[in-house]
């Protein structure tokens, strides 16, 4: 099957990022796809600013950067991605909303298409299992910000097919990516090192050990991380990170995962991170 439309759920940071790759360098036609037209229409504007940054380094044209636009399809409906040879989810990291949309689009889509997730953790077979077509659900996780990172996750699912998961390294390949492959587990790979990492850094700033940038600095400067990990819980937002150690306490049962209460506290005062301008630092000025 060769795809020429690609559907994107979600244009939050991941998904907005996600339907710029597939545009370009990926030469798709895109359907980025929201709950409503302000959310599709902010993404659409950081894919405008980034495609902006491209041509002020000369890598595109303004001609180019107009053509790649044009291929992308603003969408609030789930029922526009019957119109998509494959489409990647990358909405908000809960279980619930993820098996809805899944459900919704196993009905809405042709049946040879591929219904991959960029959850960070959610278990790909578990949202498999809310399809009729699990040998065609896969995870494709990329990592943030999309167009910088090179690296795709990808996930097999207990029943996912080599015929998909051959699609969606190709894919990832056609959009500038390296994918790695590994199989389906609490996490993955990256989550499972990367986010008890950040957890720990988040208690050694409850427990009052340091201030958040001392804790930065010292992973930076000594273990020369190019980001510190509680900036980095910022960047990827704290409510994400929540929610995988979440799924990583419940998928393992083990209390080695609890998140610290810090955590839920910035959650449960709004302090999501960079894009809502706070979360361990300032980011209103
Ligand atoms: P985000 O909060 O920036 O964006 C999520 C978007 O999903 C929002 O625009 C929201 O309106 C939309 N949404 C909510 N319900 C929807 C629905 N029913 N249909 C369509 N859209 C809906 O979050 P994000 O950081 O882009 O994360 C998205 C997914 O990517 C999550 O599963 C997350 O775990 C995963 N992920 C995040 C990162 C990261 O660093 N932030 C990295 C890899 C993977």
């Amino acid at each position: 099957m060769g795809v020429k439309t690609f559907g994107v759920i979600g244009a939050g940071q991941m998904g907005n990022g996600i339907a710029q790759v597939a545009a370009y360098p990926g030469g798709l036609n895109v359907i980025i796809n929201d709950i409503a037209d302000q959310f599709v229409d902010r993404g659409m504007e950081t894919i405008s600013k980034n495609l902006d940054r491209l041509v002020a380094k000369e890598k595109i044209t303004a001609d180019a950067k107009a053509e790649i636009l044009g291929r992308i399809k603003k969408s609030t409906s789930l029922e526009d991605m019957k119109d998509a040879d494959f489409v990647v989810e990358a909405a908000v990291e809960r279980e619930d909303l993820k098996l809805n949309i899944f459900r919704k689009l196993d009905e809405v889509c042709a049946p040879d298409v591929v219904l991959a997730t960029n959850t960070s953790s959610i278990p790909i077979t578990r949202i498999a299992g809310a399809t009729k077509r699990p040998e065609k659900v896969i995870g494709m996780h990329f990592m943030n910000p999309v167009p910088v990172m090179r690296l795709v996750e990808i996930i097999r699912g207990l029943a996912t097919s080599q015929a998909t998961y051959d699609l969606t390294e190709s894919l990832s390949k056609q959009f500038g990516k390296v994918p790695v492959e590994c199989n389906d587990f609490p996490g993955f790979i990256s989550n499972r090192i990367l986010m008890p990492m950040i957890n720990e850094a988040v208690y050694t700033l409850f427990e009052g050990v340091a201030t958040p940038k001392a804790i930065d600095d010292i992973m930076m400067l000594g273990m020369n991380h190019p980001m510190g990990p509680l900036a980095l819980a910022d960047l990827i937002g704290l409510d994400t990170c929540y929610a995988i150690m979440n799924v990583l306490h419940q998928g393992f049962g083990d209390s080695k995962y609890r998140p610290c209460p810090l955590l839920k506290k910035y959650v449960d005062a709004g302090y999501l991170g960079r894009k809502v301008g706070r979360g361990f630092y300032d980011y209103s000025k």
